[in-house]
């Protein structure tokens, strides 16, 4: 049993199709919510969507970690995965640049031509 039209399976094959050294750790993280949680969470000030997902690079250079939010709808949190992944993708130091612009479009197009062809297919 599984999903076959998995969006979020979408976003990752999507990414690791156009980067294949992409690496991150993924997971949804309960503490993050579709509302603004920064009196709540100390955490959640450093980061700069903190309500959505975040992006951490480790210090030493290890594997990137994604936070995504369970608690916003499905279509958004796989746009935020996609959003995560660029900056995976671009690097601690590009923020929103062109860069991580150009990967997010990348993977955002990608991931939208892969969901087209499971509704072709009818699955
Ligand atoms: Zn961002």
């Amino acid at each position: 049993m599984y999903i076959d039209n998995d969006i979020f399976s979408a976003v990752t094959v999507a990414a690791k199709g156009l980067y294949p050294e992409l690496d991150a750790l993924i997971h949804w993280d309960p503490t993050l919510s579709g509302d603004d949680l920064k009196d709540k969470f100390s955490r959640a000030i450093t980061f700069k969507k903190p309500e959505f997902g975040y992006t951490f690079f480790p210090d030493d250079g290890g594997t990137p970690v994604v936070g995504v939010s369970p608690h916003i709808k499905v279509t958004a949190a796989a746009e935020v995965l996609a959003h995560e992944l660029a900056h995976v993708v671009a690097g601690k130091e590009a923020g929103h640049g062109r860069e991580w612009s150009d990967a997010f479009d990348a993977i955002h197009k990608r991931a939208n031509e892969i969901m087209a062809r499971c509704w072709e297919d009818g699955s």
